[in-house]
């Protein structure tokens, strides 16, 4: 796979991997190293320049790919003027389930993510936690096969950060193929089978964090991290 932007920046270069799946699998590397822009190609959310992206062998562009996955974003992208409910139900809509169906999603949905007493507010009402797990709540409404985390985790409390590892796990238990992208080494250890480590738009190394241990032969998860952005 291969993302030029149209400004000339080539943010994928012959860019080739693939995820088994069920995994539970980490993307690890420097602000511009690609992740986002991998992201964004899995999620056809971008027009590719070479090569091509198969969500569990269907090319990335085909609506049954583009049902499969559930993207959570970085950016707390949440309509101000929506209620939690109608936010659930509306995403639900956009992937085609019925009215009947995405309301009782939603309400699954809002008492597993601890939001029954918010079900009516507006997002903008809502605590940073509560948004959050909004987020988290929306992207699998549609029941995805694969979960996408651009940076889950990013800029939030201890206690948030280990009640949002406890769904993600629990997602992964059940099933759901887990792609997360994270700046903290400590979370990809702890949650990852697999990380890739990404720089400069090139795959560095993929491996579990031992094998990756092993490989560049220190003791340390973050001294594989620095060897391996220095190489
Ligand atoms: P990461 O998510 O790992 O921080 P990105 O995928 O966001 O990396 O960025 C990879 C490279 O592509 C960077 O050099 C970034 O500046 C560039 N880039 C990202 N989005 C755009 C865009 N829309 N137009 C031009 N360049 C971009």
């Amino acid at each position: 796979l291969t993302k030029r932007y149209d400004d000339g920046t080539l943010a994928l270069e012959d860019f080739d991997l693939k995820i088994p799946s069920g995994a539970f699998f980490g993307l690890l590397g420097p602000n511009g190293a690609g992740k986002t822009t991998l992201i964004s190609a899995v999620c056809n959310l971008l027009r590719i320049t070479e090569g091509e992206v198969l969500v569990f062998g269907e090319p990335h562009d085909t609506m049954e790919a583009r049902s499969w996955v559930g993207l959570a974003e970085q950016d707390i992208n949440l309509d101000r003027f929506l209620t939690v409910k109608e936010t659930l139900e509306y995403h639900g809509g956009y992937f085609g389930m019925e009215k009947d169906q995405a309301a009782e999603r939603a309400e699954e949905m809002i008492d597993a993510f601890g939001l029954r007493s918010k079900r009516d507010v507006r997002a903008p009402k809502l605590s940073g936690g509560q948004r959050r797990r909004l987020l988290l709540a929306r992207a699998l409404m549609h029941r995805p096969r694969l979960v996408i985390l651009d940076e889950p985790t990013a800029g939030v409390d201890f206690e948030l950060r280990t009640e949002l590892w406890r769904y993600i796990r629990q997602l992964h238990a059940e099933g759901t193929s887990i792609l997360l992208t994270t700046h903290y080494l400590e979370e990809a250890e702890v949650l990852c089978e697999e990380i890739a480590l990404i720089r400069g738009g090139h795959l560095i190394a993929r491996d579990s964090a031992d094998g990756l241990r092993e490989h560049f032969g220190v003791s340390k998860l973050s001294d594989v991290y620095v060897k391996a952005m220095a190489s």
